[in-house]
């Protein structure tokens, strides 16, 4: 499974369509979609929920610091 932030092959599957990312240190699920949905891993283990298609959130916070 290839990484969806950095494009890595090293993402390992952790759970039934769950993955973890060694490089970036994330972990996302992939839907029936084929939806992406990033998850930021805190210090303590707690995943913060990035949103489906990070670029668009990305996007949508460049748009609101202009
Ligand atoms: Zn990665």
């Amino acid at each position: 499974m290839y990484c969806p932030l950095c494009g890595s092959v090293d993402a390992g599957r952790v759970a039934t369509d769950q993955y973890y990312c060694w490089h970036c240190l994330i972990e996302f699920r992939v839907n029936s979609k084929n939806q992406i949905t990033i998850y930021y891993v805190e210090d303590d283990g707690s995943l913060v929920d990035m949103g489906v298609n990070p670029e668009e959130k990305i996007y949508a916070q460049s748009q609101k610091a202009t």
